[in-house]
């Protein structure tokens, strides 16, 4: 079994070079995920001078772990948001975009002949509890004149379901492919750099500077485009959003299945199928909030003995992945300030709101406005204080949590936490006994880091940063390495 995500094995890469010197440019697009990948396709025409840089390779973020489902049946989300904004129209509108994120992605898949994997599948949410089957009804009501649902009482597969929604409209596909796919396409009009990671920007008279290792970037705009945002944003990270977190795994299957499903319980099952040279089932289970240091290799082993039980014991692949929640259930994306915007929060379902987000900030971009502008607007108005205080707790209570807690009773023999001169260290032993040692504190926010053994790196357990185990940066919100002991 590797642990590592399915869809980072055997794809094809362009090389893209890393920025070495000062450069000017209309449009800077910070991230090189399916958003930012996105945006760039929408700009690609509009004979601006547009640069993507990405901190790492292009697309081995969360895109790179998803499960690659486009749909509109998104647990109960629809339902959660029609709980917190009382006017009718909330709900619907952000059904409609979703819809128009399917569409969207499917005629760039076809148009432009990505090879994708794209495939029409019958998506489903359904309950395996009787006390939620009431959720399930409330979801059809609120769907049935918007969108093409059916109520079901079983899934096409044998597993437990008090009551199941059905949409047929809905898609899964390659999601690393698909952002390759469109790096190729916009790689002759937009200069995109690959290890280029931005450390700051700066405002000079009406330009943007972007600060990397090895030169500045003079913009006019920025997309913010980087998942979880770099620097803190006032009333937004990270007080009003927290991350999730869950572990997936992919086993290999006599046959695939047309279907996608997710429930709506409190243990979250996501299952699709995928076929490549072999038959793949992928399930994401285990999820949970990300505000408390996580034991990596019990949640990973939760999630196979899952796989194993319920569906089947050849696992190849083991993986984990986190998005970012908002307390209104609604995705982040638009100006945050002049000429800085912003696209986050996708509440777990950033295949279609990435690709809405590159629509709704080039659209931005392009003419000033957006037919989605107000809905997804950055710095609305806050619709559920409760929610804002309940984050806030759970954020310092996991703050204080990592640095109380220094010594993590899942470390072992080769894993150290270790205090000289009232200063913590992280100590990883290798197979070679040779020792690395960090200091055990995120530059972002100064979080205790903990140990992930899945992946064998220093992680973040508040905000997601992951360092290898020298220290080295892998992902954000941090935007620099971890210092190291010499
Ligand atoms: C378990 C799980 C399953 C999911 N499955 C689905 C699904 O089936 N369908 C769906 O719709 N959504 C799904 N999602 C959600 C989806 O994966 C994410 O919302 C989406 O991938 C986010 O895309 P992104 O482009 O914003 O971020 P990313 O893909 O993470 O891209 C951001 C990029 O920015 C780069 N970056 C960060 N900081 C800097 C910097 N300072 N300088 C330069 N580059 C930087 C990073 O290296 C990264 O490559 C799932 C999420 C989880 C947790």
């Amino acid at each position: 079994m590797k642990d590592r995500s399915i869809w980072l094995e055997n794809v094809v890469r362009e090389t893209y070079p890393t920025l070495d010197k000062d450069i000017n440019c209309d449009v800077l697009i910070i991230g090189g995920g399916i958003t930012g990948l996105s945006c760039s396709y929408f700009l690609k025409n509009t004979h601006k001078n547009i640069v993507l840089v990405e901190g790492n390779r292009i697309c081995t973020g969360t895109t790179a772990k998803s499960t690659g489902k486009l749909t509109y049946l998104q647990g109960d989300l629809i339902e959660k948001i029609k709980n917190i904004h009382d006017d009718e129209d909330t709900y619907i509108e952000y059904l409609n975009s979703q819809k128009e994120a399917i569409c969207l992605a499917k005629k760039i898949i076809i148009e432009n002949k990505i090879d994708c994997n794209l495939e029409p599948v019958n998506s489903f949410i359904f309950t395996n509890k009787s006390i939620k089957t009431n959720s399930i009804k409330t979801n059809y009501r609120l769907l049935k004149k918007h969108a093409n649902v059916k109520l079901k009482n079983s899934l096409p597969i044998k597993i437990k379901c008090e009551k199941a929604l059905e949409a047929n409209d809905t898609f899964v596909f390659h999601p690393v492919k698909f952002v390759l796919g469109l790096a190729k396409i916009v790689q002759d009009k937009i200069a995109i750099y690959e290890n280029t990671r931005v450390t700051g920007i700066d405002k000079e008279n009406n330009y943007l500077i972007a600060h990397t290792k090895n030169g500045d970037i003079k913009a006019k705009k920025i997309v913010l485009a980087c998942h979880y945002p770099f620097y803190i944003i006032p009333y937004l990270f990270p007080f009003k959003t927290t991350i999730e977190k869950s572990f997936l795994v992919a086993s290999t299957v006599d046959k695939t299945k047309s279907f996608s499903a997710i429930n709506i319980d409190k243990n979250v099952i996501s299952l699709r199928y995928h076929k490549d040279k072999k038959n793949y089932m992928i399930l994401a289970t285990e999820s949970g909030s990300l505000n408390k240091n996580i034991d990596n290799i019990k949640k990973r082993d939760a999630a196979i003995w899952r796989m194993r039980t319920l569906f089947s014991p050849d696992i190849e692949y083991a993986w984990s992945n986190h998005d970012i929640m908002t307390t209104d259930y609604l995705p982040l994306i638009g100006a945050v300030q002049e000429n800085l915007y912003l696209a986050t929060g996708y509440n777990t379902w950033g295949m279609t709101n990435g690709i809405l987000a590159g629509k709704i900030i080039s659209d931005l971009i392009k003419d000033n406005d957006s037919e989605y502008k107000d809905l997804f607007d950055p710095l609305r108005d806050e619709k559920n204080i409760p929610n804002v205080i309940n984050y806030n707790l759970k954020n310092g209570y996991s703050f204080l949590d990592t640095k109380l807690d220094k010594k993590r009773n899942f470390y072992d023999k080769n894993v150290k936490i270790k205090k000289e001169n009232g200063i913590y260290y992280g100590i990883y032993i290798d197979e070679n006994k040779k020792e690395h040692k960090v200091l055990s504190q995120c530059p972002h926010m100064k979080c205790n880091l903990s140990f992930n053994y899945q992946t064998k790196t220093w992680d973040c357990p508040c905000h997601g940063s992951s360092f290898d185990i020298d220290g080295n940066i892998i992902y954000g919100p941090s935007k620099e390495s971890i210092k190291i002991k010499k």
